[in-house]
């Protein structure tokens, strides 16, 4: 366990914001998590779990507190997914599977399940995936973070979501000082969702996730910008590498690389809509898209269509290829964010009437 102090959070979060943070710990090894909780709690200080700061933003006057970080690496996948997934639900549940998983040999023989550690970084467990010809998670190529923070909002992409193939989850839990497997249903998984993040915010410490992938590729239709680059470019492969390279492509195209450009990607949720009010957007001629997960408006377009693609507010730039995400190009305090935020919901609500909300989270 590494105690580093008076880290600034700026160096630690992709937006490039934020002060010190009194003390980070770094976990090398699972049962040092009880060490660290007890170090904040002599101390008296709030603790803050943090992985690759690709969905935080931290504040000007830091964090008086104990930043945790997961940095224990390592995949490993089970191709005998028979035993590993009898092994997991035992431990986790007695709960009778309703997925026609038992009814159906084949699925079960071409499942794997994968086991990653949370400080692994979330694209080294696609790219172990997509070599090994796994479906499953290829549309989530290139999202940047940990592993561990990857439930935490229910990451996704291009059409897939990580709670698709999530089992379970080994964590700590800082209220009952235990570590405990959790399932999938334990996750109360929805859009950019878990229990994690709402709540039971700040309760557990993610040590390890467990995904159950199949051997095969994604069916089609594939999400709209995939199928545009494929009859484009002429591609009948649509094995899991070949998605991936393509939602590379297509991010890469449009999204900052956090590397080189400081942005916490997408800064708003989208607008998920009940079937009565997306009836009355489409009557009003918004664009409503019924996805796998309900109606929504793509929030980009609303800031687009309210005249901000491309414009520099207090330091923050609204990217001119996916309107979601702000760079900071200049800006220096919170404060500057907190003035572009307000004015792009302003700008927004006083169009179209929807209330835009934040995506990253706070510190
Ligand atoms: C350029 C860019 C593009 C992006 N594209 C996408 C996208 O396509 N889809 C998408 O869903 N997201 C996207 N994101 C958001 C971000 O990549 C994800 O939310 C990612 O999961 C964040 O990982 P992280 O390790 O950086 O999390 P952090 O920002 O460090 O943490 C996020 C949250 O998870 C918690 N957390 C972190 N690690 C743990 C742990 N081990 N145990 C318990 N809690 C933990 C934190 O407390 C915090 O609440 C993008 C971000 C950027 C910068």
């Amino acid at each position: 366990m590494k105690i580093l102090e008076n880290v600034l959070l700026k160096n630690l979060t992709t937006m490039r914001l934020g002060g010190p943070a009194k003390f980070v710990i770094e976990i090398e090894k699972p049962e040092e998590i009880k060490a660290a909780h007890e170090f904040a709690l002599e101390k008296n200080l709030p603790i803050f779990v943090l992985g690759g700061g690709a969905n935080t933003i931290a504040k000007d006057e830091g964090f008086n507190g104990v930043i945790i970080k997961n940095v224990m690496k390592g995949i490993e996948a089970t191709d005998s997914v028979f035993a590993q997934t009898l092994r997991l639900t035992r431990s986790l549940s007695s709960e009778p599977r309703n997925d026609g998983r038992e009814r159906d040999g084949l699925r079960e023989n071409t499942s794997v399940i994968i086991t990653a550690l949370g400080g692994t970084e979330w694209d080294a467990v696609v790219e172990f995936a997509c070599n090994k010809g796994l479906t499953g998670i290829e549309a989530l190529s290139k999202i940047p973070g940990l592993t561990g923070a990857a439930p935490v909002q229910n990451i996704g992409a291009y059409g897939q979501d990580i709670s698709d193939t999530f089992v379970s989850a080994e964590v700590y839990d800082f209220k009952e000082k235990t570590f405990k497997t959790l399932k999938k249903s334990d996750f109360g998984f929805s859009y950019r969702k878990s229990i994690l993040n709402s709540s039971e915010k700040g309760r557990y410490f993610v040590i390890s996730i467990a995904l159950e992938l199949k051997k095969g590729e994604m069916k089609r239709p594939f999400y709209n910008s995939i199928e545009k680059y494929i009859e484009e470019n002429n591609i009948s492969d649509f094995s899991p590498l070949k998605i991936r390279e393509i939602v590379s492509k297509i991010r890469a195209d449009k999204l900052p690389d956090p590397k080189f450009e400081a942005s916490a990607g997408s800064f708003f949720k989208n607008i998920y809509l009940s079937e009565e009010e997306a009836k009355l957007a489409e009557e009003k001629g918004l664009p409503v898209y019924h996805g796998h997960d309900g109606y929504k408006i793509n929030s980009g377009w609303l800031i687009e269509s309210a005249g901000l693609s491309g414009k520099l507010l207090h330091g923050f730039r609204v990217n001119e290829k996916a309107a979601l995400v702000l760079i900071n190009e200049s800006a220096k305090s919170y404060a500057d964010l907190a003035s572009a935020r307000a004015e792009i919901i302003t700008a927004v609500k006083e169009k179209f009437g929807y209330t835009l909300e934040q995506e990253p989270v706070e510190l």
